[in-house]
């Protein structure tokens, strides 16, 4: 390309690269599908491409935006393909989890995509470097524009957004308004390239250290467990479900069939009357884990977790998940044997739990071994619509396409239970798949499936919807715990099986996990008698189980307090 072509075709060409991703993700996109949305979007691109223009010279700007985008656009662009959805937290993660051995075999797969963004990058460099180092605009006109129009968009943003703080989580102190609408107008910049891949990098690379750090915290601690006395095959997988109201499955009672499937099943115990001891991913999921009680929740990083006890006995050890990333999540990952990582989190819109079903079976299929196996699940988590396949909407009207966030209000109400109850008749076919795999194995084997935190769908006056920190109810943390056994294990454990069915009606909460899985698998502390009673106390397998006098719960504040009536 000669320097006779005019700098502003050149220019444009330049655009055109770097604004690449940009104009991609308005077509593949899901969170962009009408035209307004990305119309907004593409002006947030346009401002914030123009603000180095006031600092830059042509040749230079050029060189330093190409410099900071150029590698990371097929990380956008190959999430757009995959996902449709700009590159998230977990995406980005799994990005820099994989190593050059993955990498190469990705590369081998789509080289002639690697060779064609080669030519791209060399092109967009050799064009870079001849533009003339001149300025792109009035630079005073620029900074005027810029000191007014920037904090105008600002606040037409966070004005924007309060309607919708206000709207859902029923917010009324301006201050909290403000607060939580300035936090949903960094969220979408989250998601707008190249911003995403930077942030999330930062928040990946926090996180890392803040993992390193617990670990290395947590290196000496031993649970104390000894490993099983033989060393034939058996198997223990605990379904970690995400949003689940335990009153809308049919098993429990609910008027819809919405659990077909789990009532034909078998060797199958449903605990209706079970709670979560937080309403957020982030705070229920480490007592999930850990044998520490929300009541002792200031000692919760203090022990290693679940999967880690099995480990400790000698057992294989997996985390499979469909999840976005979290601190407690990501340590348990690295400390396991095996992970799978389907790279997809809440804001993917084709992120069904069934593509954890392969890698189960992949791993179940490896056999002739003691395995202890996490599925963490997207389950029930909004938007609703995405977590389940077109033949699973069974109650109409459900969301649609036209529904938007704007729509979340009370008079939508039967839209956002059909579509949720839609989301437990997928979960009911996962779960059945999942116990039908571990049938297939004929080995002792036992599936727990429990949910992390329940949800609101405008049960009561109080018009509170969703989860999260603003809402906390009795629907937020009733949640289902189902327990399934093969009958190779009905046949090792009879008396275990009887106390499973006979503790059926209790209400309790999900510290039971931890000591009734240990149990189950027949596991127990050396030499310390007072852990052994402990556990058998909270096992719903043994016949020492004891339901306590009151639950508790972790406010969105950190408090532990008593679960309210309502
Ligand atoms: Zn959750």
């Amino acid at each position: 390309m000669s320097n006779k072509v005019p700098t502003i075709i050149r220019s444009a060409i330049l655009f055109l690269i770097l604004l690449f991703p940009n104009v991609y993700a308005c077509f593949m996109a899901s969170d962009l599908a009408s035209p307004l949305k990305a119309l907004a979007y593409l002006l947030v691109v346009a401002v914030g491409a123009c603000i180095p223009m006031l600092f830059l010279r042509r040749k230079v700007y050029f060189l330093v935006l190409g410099a900071l985008t150029m590698w990371c656009a097929p990380i956008e662009l190959a999430s757009l393909y995959l996902n449709q959805n700009p590159a998230t937290t977990t995406f980005v993660g799994l990005i820099y989890a994989t190593n050059a051995h993955e990498a190469a075999g990705v590369l081998g797969a789509a080289w002639p995509l690697a060779v064609l963004w080669l030519a791209v990058w060399v092109l967009y460099f050799i064009l870079a470097a001849r533009q003339p180092n001149e300025w792109m605009m009035n630079r005073r006109i620029g900074l005027w524009a810029a000191g007014i129009g920037l904090p105008v968009l600002a606040l037409a943003a966070i004005l924007f957004f309060s309607v919708y703080a206000r709207r859902l989580y029923h917010l009324q102190r301006p201050r909290e308004v403000a607060s939580l609408a300035t936090e949903l107008v960094l969220l979408k910049g989250h998601k707008i390239y190249p911003y995403n891949i930077y942030l999330n990098s930062v928040r990946i690379a926090e996180e890392r250290r803040e993992r390193k750090r617990m670990e290395q915290a947590l290196q000496p601690f031993r649970f104390g467990i000894s490993a099983p006395a033989d060393t034939e095959p058996e198997c223990y997988i605990l379904i970690i479900g995400e949003a689940a109201r335990s009153t809308h499955f049919g098993l429990n009672g609910y008027a819809r069939n919405t659990t077909p499937r789990l009532k034909q099943r078998t060797n199958l115990v449903s605990y209706p009357h079970h709670y979560a001891q937080a309403g957020t991913t982030e705070q229920s999921l480490p007592h999930m884990l850990s044998r520490v009680p929300v009541t002792r929740h200031e000692d919760v990083w203090t022990e290693k977790s679940l999967p880690e006890a099995f480990q400790e006995a000698g057992f294989s050890t997996t985390w499979l998940t469909n999840q976005a990333r979290i601190l407690c999540t990501e340590r348990v990952k690295h400390a396991v044997d095996q992970t799978y990582e389907t790279g997809k989190d809440m804001s993917v819109t084709n992120n069904y739990d069934g593509l954890l079903l392969a890698p189960l079976q992949q791993c179940l299929s490896e056999g002739a071994k003691k395995q202890f196996i996490v599925l963490h699940t997207m389950g029930s988590h909004w938007r609703y619509d995405s977590r389940y396949t077109p033949e699973y909407e069974q109650f109409t009207p459900a969301l649609g396409a036209d529904f938007q966030l704007s729509m979340i209000r009370p008079e939508n109400r039967e839209r956002l239970v059909n579509a949720y109850d839609n989301t437990i008749c997928y979960t009911d076919r996962f779960i059945d798949s999942v116990c039908a795999l571990a049938a297939q194995q004929h080995i002792p084997a036992v599936v727990l499936y429990m949910a992390d935190h329940g949800e609101n769908l405008y049960d009561d006056e109080r018009n509170l919807v969703l989860h999260g920190n603003y809402s906390a109810s009795r629907w937020l943390f009733h949640v289902p715990l189902i327990v399934w056994y093969s009958d190779e294990y009905a046949v090792l454990h009879p008396e275990k099986i009887a106390q499973l069915h006979a503790h059926a009606g209790y209400y309790d909460n999900s510290s039971v996990l931890f000591a009734s899985l240990l149990d189950a698998a027949g596991l127990s502390y050396i030499n310390d008698t007072a852990s052994n009673a402990a556990m058998r106390t909270r096992s719903i397998f043994s016949s020492d189980y004891r339901a306590p006098d009151t639950l508790f719960v972790l406010t969105a504040e950190g408090a532990c307090v008593a679960l309210e009536e309502r």
